[in-house]
This record gives C-alpha cells, sequence and structure tokens, in this order.
C-alpha cells in the first residue's frame, strides 16, 4: 500500500492550475505520525481582546466563505459585481468579518465580536484578489484571508510578494495554502509535511507573522495529512466540505460555505442560516 501510495503520489503530482470542481475526497487511511515540532522561532501574536465580545449561545458557529478567483468563466470564479453585492449584503446585515486569529479565538471561547459574523476566504492568490476584490473589501472595512500557494508568488496572475504587502496592510491575512499546490493525500508523509513547513516559514518571514492557517489544495487530506497539519503549528485548516463551521467538527477539518457564480441574494443568505 505504502508503494502504490508513493508511486500514484509521484504520478499524480497536481499541475499548479487551482482547484478542480472535484475536491471533496478523501480516504487512505494511515497511522499516525509522531509530532514534529517546527523548530524555528516565530514572531509573536498580537493580542486580541475578547472582552466586549458576545457570548455565543452554545458551541459557536462560524460560516467560513470560500471563494478562489473574482473574475468569470467557470464555476470556482465569482464575477466582481455579484462578490460586490455579496460583501455589500454582509455589510447591511452588521456581520463581523474576521481574522483568522479572531476566529480561533470565536472557536475556542465561544464568543463573538459581533451577533453574526463570518471568515472571508480566497483559495490559491490569484492576482485578480488584489485588482478585484481588494477595493470593494477595504470599502466596508472588511477583513478577509487569502490562502497562498507559496510557489506560484509572482507568476502565472497570482499576487506578488508586493501586493501581498498591500493587502496585509488593508487588515487580508496571507496564510497557507502550501508550497506547491499538490494534492497532499497523494504524497508521502514527509513530502506533506515539507510543503506544510516550507510554506509556513516563508509566510512567517515574508508576512512578519505566526502563520496559523492552511487550506489542503483542493481539499484533499487524509488522517495523516490533519495529523501533520496539526503538528506543524497549523491552529487551523479549511477542507471543501460544505457547512457552517464549529469546532467540534475539527479545527483541522472546518468546512466551508462555497460561493459560486450566479447565486441569488436569497441562495447567498441562505448559505449563511443557522450561524449563530
Ligand atoms: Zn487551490
Amino acid at each position: 500500500m505504502w508503494k502504490q501510495t508513493i508511486v500514484s503520489g509521484l504520478v499524480l503530482t497536481s499541475v499548479l492550475a487551482g482547484c478542480s470542481s472535484q475536491e471533496d475526497q478523501h480516504s487512505q487511511k494511515v497511522t499516525k505520525p509522531t509530532p514534529i515540532h517546527d523548530q524555528k522561532k516565530e514572531p509573536a501574536k498580537k493580542t486580541i481582546d475578547t472582552s466586549s465580545w458576545q457570548a455565543t449561545n452554545g458551541p459557536a458557529k462560524l460560516p467560513i466563505l470560500m471563494y478562489h478567483s473574482i473574475s468569470s468563466g467557470n464555476t470556482l470564479r465569482v464575477p466582481k459585481a455579484e462578490f460586490a453585492k455579496q460583501m455589500k449584503w454582509l455589510h447591511a446585515h452588521d456581520y463581523a468579518t474576521l481574522s483568522p486569529e479572531e476566529a480561533y479565538r470565536v472557536f475556542t471561547e465561544n464568543k463573538k465580536p459581533k451577533k453574526k459574523a463570518v471568515l472571508i476566504t480566497f483559495d490559491d492568490g490569484y492576482g485578480d484578489n488584489f485588482t478585484d476584490a481588494l477595493p470593494i473589501l477595504k470599502r466596508y472595512h472588511m477583513k478577509a484571508t487569502v490562502f497562498m500557494i507559496g510557489d506560484l508568488i509572482g507568476k502565472h496572475h497570482h499576487l506578488t510578494k508586493q501586493q501581498l504587502q498591500q493587502m496585509a496592510d488593508a487588515n487580508i491575512s496571507i496564510q497557507s495554502h502550501t508550497m506547491a499546490h499538490q494534492e497532499l493525500n497523494t504524497l508521502a508523509p514527509a513530502r506533506q509535511k515539507n510543503e506544510m513547513i516550507r510554506s509556513k516559514r516563508l509566510f512567517n518571514k515574508l508576512m512578519h507573522q505566526q502563520t496559523i492557517m492552511l487550506s489542503y489544495p483542493v481539499g484533499r487530506y487524509t488522517d495523516q495529512t490533519v495529523a501533520l497539519a496539526q503538528a506543524t503549528g497549523y491552529k487551523m485548516a479549511v477542507t471543501t466540505h460544505p457547512g457552517i463551521a464549529m469546532k467540534k467538527d475539527g479545527m483541522q477539518t472546518l468546512p466551508r460555505v462555497r460561493i459560486s457564480p450566479g447565486m441569488s441574494e436569497a441562495a447567498f443568505a441562505g448559505m449563511l442560516k443557522g450561524d449563530q
């Protein structure tokens, strides 16, 4: 089985083409790895004062919205006009938009800065996240998170270092979507660990932060991937499983709300229901 896994991992090593629309598979049961800690020192995290936050009614539920490119052309691309309407709707309905650090506090302390809150995420780090999404996010003073592919910084219509910095300056958190966007379930444990650790170190250094969140490329992972994500210091990881996230989903297997092009306002609002 191991041999087969490794061979197919080499054969199936994915091209750097973003996520497919079939992202929900994960299987391969594997043995638990021994914990591995990133020995490199990380910058101290910023403190978040949650004293004024409101306690949730039971375990906190948080919608984690999943976007990719803000453009048009396929089912993963949401046109700018639609994205603008959705952000306007969140603003009008008094949603707090959170940083990953704040989201972690929501899950672990069962309280929110406002009655309604959301974590807005973008996978892959497309350049249009800067040119098209950022101005809209800034208009409403919204926070969001970009899961950047380390090897694609400044390449192939992806965000440049300078753009990443400007986004961070506007409260957009840059987190990890690994280095090479390979489907982690196809990789041997050492290579999975390598993808997670190298990207964490890269974003720690580049963004002067402690990188705490990982998005599994194409939503693929195994039990061992989850254990490795935790062991390498990712406090949270997101999947492509649909749903409103709760701590009991597993902090390294959080579901997301997929936003597809062509959704009506009612459909968008409906996706966020059941979040309190
Ligand atoms: Zn991706």
